[in-house]
């Protein structure tokens, strides 16, 4: 059992590295795997096989080992509040493909599901919904995670890798020059007031790069990558960290920057593009939306933590668009 455990957690790596390489990437098995269909992915791992046409091969497979192997996924179903049935799985699917969806098209995304699979769909339940696929995925160390766009404020849902820790999860993507790039640009951007890092001062960090360094040209192709894999976000010269990015980077990020890195005073999450007390004795960081939020209709904004003037310009709260994604 155990070489199928290792081929499925390789299969879903490999595959997610797939997809976040080109952006127009669609659909494509790894050749190592061309029977498999993205479906099944979910059923090959032994904690993940409920399905009757399962059971239904053990059985004809017969011997104690299968009667064995039934007693164990039975014990895990009843651990189980919800059953991985199919719509759990085109739901995985899915986020395979897409790797990060909003909010409303997570909720899109469950109702079609539910629909196309005849199973009940609570609009409240998503988070329950998604809790079943994720105690699946816990022995592939992936999960599917929530988290809040600094852009909009939406909260999005990434399909994120827990084996590697650090940068080295790009490893297979990047080679070790491109990923101290991506350590240089992150330095940049966590070291910043505003969490942007402008393409002139990345440029200029290849000069003190150890690995081999990068020409100009590559250093402006490398950072179009980033942006195309989904790693950063580029406005007008300008570099931040995707939502996807923070999402999966965030244990890494407060591991590695403990003394940059602060939290939103109002969302407690780690706060990149913001705003920031200028009470030299307070300081805190709010997140651009989360400002808009917490001073919407408050005639005299004042600091949460110190009470002193807020002194910034207050950002308008922004609605969901129809169907952005990032
Ligand atoms: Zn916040
Ligand atoms: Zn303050």
């Amino acid at each position: 059992m155990s070489s199928v455990t290792i081929h499925c957690f390789e299969f879903l790596k490999k595959y997610r590295c797939l997809l976040y390489s080109p952006i127009d990437c669609k659909y494509r098995v790894p050749s190592a795997a061309p029977h498999v269909d993205l479906l099944q992915v979910a059923v090959i791992h032994p904690t993940l096989q409920t399905t009757g046409s399962l059971k239904r091969a053990e059985e004809g497979r017969g011997g104690g080992n299968s009667r064995k192997a039934r007693s164990v996924s039975d014990e895990l179903s009843r651990d189980m509040s919800q059953q991985m049935g199919d719509s759990h799985r085109r739901f995985l699917q899915t986020m395979m493909a897409n790797g990060i969806v909003d909010e409303q098209g997570a909720r899109a995304l469950y109702q079609h599901c539910c629909e196309t699979h005849s199973t009940q769909c609570t609009p409240d339940k998503l988070d329950d919904f998604i809790d079943t696929i994720n105690s699946r995925l816990q022995p592939m160390f992936m999960q599917i995670r929530k988290g809040m766009s600094e852009d909009n404020g939406q909260q999005y849902y990434a399909l994120v890798n827990m084996a590697e820790t650090n940068v080295t999860r790009m490893s297979s993507d990047y080679a070790d020059n491109e990923l101290e790039l991506f350590r240089k640009t992150m330095d940049l951007i966590v070291g910043s007031e505003n969490g942007k890092a402008s393409s002139t001062d990345i440029l200029n960090s290849t000069d003190t790069m150890t690995a081999k360094k990068l020409k100009k040209s590559e250093t402006e192709h490398l950072l179009n990558r980033f942006v195309n894999d989904k790693w950063l976000n580029e406005k007008r010269g300008e570099y931040t960290l995707s939502t996807r990015c923070i999402i999966e980077m965030e244990p890494y990020i407060r591991a590695m920057y403990q003394d940059q890195v602060k939290v939103c005073h109002i969302c407690r999450n780690i706060a990149f593009q913001c705003q920031i007390c200028e009470n030299p004795a307070c300081g805190i960081k709010i997140h651009n939306p989360c400002v808009a939020r917490y001073f919407k209709g408050r005639s005299e904004p004042r600091c949460p933590a110190c009470d002193d003037f807020w002194p910034h310009e207050i950002p308008e709260v922004r609605r969901p668009q129809s169907r952005s994604r990032r």
